[in-house]
This record gives structure tokens, C-alpha cells and sequence, in this order.
């Protein structure tokens, strides 16, 4: 691309070339699903939590599923995607609220979602966009904080400032794929420690390119 200032609307046109099939790459069968499979996300690698969702959603399917066995025992089932106490806890009380609150569904507004334990906008925002097409705000992980700063798409350092701020700047329709896009360039090229400057479509373009350094552009 070339030199001129970037834009939502030109990243989002030119990574979509880049990945054409991009979309959750976490795997999933219902909402339910989906959500557990964000909780134990969380600081985890998709890759894990999907071989570890493989049985998990063999055994629990619905809400009761995962509070008809006792705390230790999901601890065990979940293990290996780490902070597995933690989410445990968060998984089974989320459970207990959308038995109790929504009538074993899992929500459809943001609003509801956040009432659940171990839920915060990103998760939130990642559920309801997926699992029922609902865009009510744009999942900012750790991969799009620091692309949308490096890019120069914002200049915001707080999760919550930068999705207000991106919120502002991008087509609703586009929420979720902004979000997927910065993650699927985060992993293949942008890299927190060596980004491949010299492979990517914004060598030319963006303000924290190595190739424009040594250019001197
Ligand atoms: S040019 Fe470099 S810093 Fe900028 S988006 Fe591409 S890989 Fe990241």
C-alpha cells in the first residue's frame, strides 16, 4: 500500500484480501459453547482450548450440565487451559445466572451478558456477534490493542477507550471483522516482539514500519 495515512476503511479492505476467510477461530456448537470456549480463552491459546472443548462439549451440554458435577471435577476437565480454578468458578456461577435469570438461554444484549460472572465486553461482544449475529461492540484483545496503536488507527491506550474510540470509526457491520482481521495480522505477520515489516501489506503505509525506518519514508 502506499505511503498515504491509514484508514479503518483501507486496513479493513486490504487485510480482507489478506485473509478472506477470516472468523472466530475458536470452535463451538451453541452459544453455551461459545462462551465457555471465550472464558477458557483467556489467557490461553485457541488451539488448546479447542482440543480441550472437543470432549468437554461431549459431556456438558447445557447449562445443569456443568453444575450436575462438582467444582474439582470441571477444574479437572479444563485443566490444561490454565487459570483453570478461576474459570471454573466463572463458568459454573455464568451457568447458575442464565439458569436463574434467562431461563437456561444465554443472553442477547450486552447488557445481560455482563451480568455474568467472568464476562466482559470482549467475551461479550465475541458471543453475541458470533453466536447470534447480535454486534453490540467490538472485541479488543491484546492482539488489537497493539495493532490499531501501530497502524495509527487510534491513539487510545485503554481496552475500553480504544473499542469506544474504533466504535466511533468503523461500519457496525464491520465491528466483529475489524476485531478478527487485527487478530488474524497480529498472529501472522504484526508480532508483539519481531514484526515482519518487510511482509506486510503496510510496509509502505504504516507509522511503525521498520521498512519505512530504513527507508527513511
Ligand atoms: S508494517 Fe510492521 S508494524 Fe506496521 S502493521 Fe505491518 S508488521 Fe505491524
Amino acid at each position: 500500500m502506499s505511503a498515504e495515512k491509514l484508514t479503518v476503511e483501507k486496513v479493513i479492505r486490504a487485510l480482507r484480501k489478506e485473509y478472506p476467510r477470516v472468523n472466530c477461530t475458536l470452535h463451538w456448537r451453541s452459544s453455551l459453547g461459545l462462551l465457555v470456549a471465550t472464558i477458557l480463552a483467556a489467557q490461553c491459546t485457541d488451539e488448546r482450548v479447542n482440543m480441550v472443548t472437543k470432549d468437554l462439549f461431549r459431556k456438558y451440554r447445557k447449562p445443569g450440565d456443568y453444575l450436575a458435577v462438582s467444582q474439582r471435577q470441571l477444574e479437572k476437565d479444563i485443566h490444561s487451559c490454565g487459570t483453570y480454578r478461576m474459570k471454573a468458578k466463572a463458568i459454573r456461577q455464568s451457568c447458575r445466572t442464565i439458569i436463574r435469570m434467562y431461563g437456561g438461554k444465554v443472553p442477547r444484549t450486552m447488557e445481560e451478558m455482563l451480568t455474568l460472572r467472568g464476562v466482559g465486553r470482549k467475551t461479550a461482544a465475541i458471543v453475541l456477534g458470533t453466536a447470534y449475529g447480535i454486534i453490540e461492540g467490538i472485541p479488543i484483545d491484546t492482539h488489537n490493542i497493539r495493532l490499531l496503536r501501530r497502524l495509527g488507527l487510534t491513539r487510545k491506550k485503554e481496552q475500553g477507550k480504544i473499542e469506544l474510540d474504533m466504535m466511533k470509526k468503523t461500519p457496525r457491520k464491520d465491528w466483529l471483522t475489524l476485531s478478527h482481521l487485527m487478530v488474524a495480522h497480529g498472529r501472522a505477520i504484526c508480532h508483539a516482539r519481531n514484526p515482519q515489516c518487510s511482509q506486510c501489506v503496510f510496509a509502505q503505509s504504516c507509522p511503525k514500519s521498520l521498512v519505512r525506518k530504513k527507508t527513511g519514508r
